[in-house]
């Protein structure tokens, strides 16, 4: 049996021009990650969603739209936009994508929707959410320094045993995530014990929040 840390590069909001140089350093380290992506209609976008798919990568949802204030406003907003992704997925690269990353994550304080609401329409539906325990830090700022990229990650991943899923943005502004990324995948193969792969349907959910069971004896 693999004992090994696996180690998931997961990407949010793309695709943009920044998925491609992504796409090509993933390419010379022969190494697979996800991709949580948003509905883009350019051309760019239509070939990383092709190339993401040939490479081997997995394909995930994020949202087609990604307005906060849209999906979150209803069950049947998040429904539509999610299911307008993943037909408009499919059209595209034959994949049915059955991953799913929330907007904010599953612990997002935004949603006017309860979010087990959303989670047992998913379950249901088995598509699975995937959160993070590692956070890259790309979000909190812009252009974040190259070595903070690398050191969050890298001061995380030996709390976790099994799974190190660690949250990457490929937006048009996160250049310094790119620029980050070869040092990154370099030292995590440097450390003992790890392998990075994508996400598949062996992969256990990190979920920050889960489905709550209803029992009868429930008040
Ligand atoms: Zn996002």
């Amino acid at each position: 049996m693999d004992t090994r840390r696996r180690v998931y590069l997961t990407f949010d909001d793309g695709p943009s021009a920044n998925t491609s140089k992504i796409l090509d350093v993933l390419q010379e380290y022969n190494v697979k990650a996800t991709f949580f992506v948003v509905g883009k209609t350019d051309a760019v976008s239509i070939n990383n969603y092709k190339r993401i798919v040939a490479e081997g990568h997995t394909l995930g949802m994020h949202s087609f739209s990604h307005k906060y204030n849209e999906i979150y406003a209803s069950k049947e907003a998040y429904i539509e936009d999610l299911t307008k992704l993943q037909d408009y997925l499919y059209e595209i690269t034959g994949v049915k994508s059955h991953y799913v990353r929330f907007p904010g994550g599953s612990s997002n304080q935004v949603s006017r929707v309860n979010m087990q609401e959303l989670i047992q329409y998913l379950n249901k539906n088995e598509i699975i959410y995937y959160d993070w325990n590692i956070a890259s830090g790309d979000a909190d700022a812009p252009n974040l320094s190259t070595d903070k990229i690398v050191s969050n990650c890298l001061s995380k991943i030996e709390v976790y045993n099994r799974e190190a899923m660690i949250l990457m943005h490929d937006a048009n502004d996160k250049r310094t995530t790119v620029e980050a990324l070869p040092m990154l995948i370099e030292q995590i193969q440097n450390m003992d014990d790890n392998v990075i792969v994508p996400i598949t349907d062996e992969t256990v959910p990190v979920q920050h929040v889960t489905a709550k069971v209803e029992t009868a004896t429930e008040p």
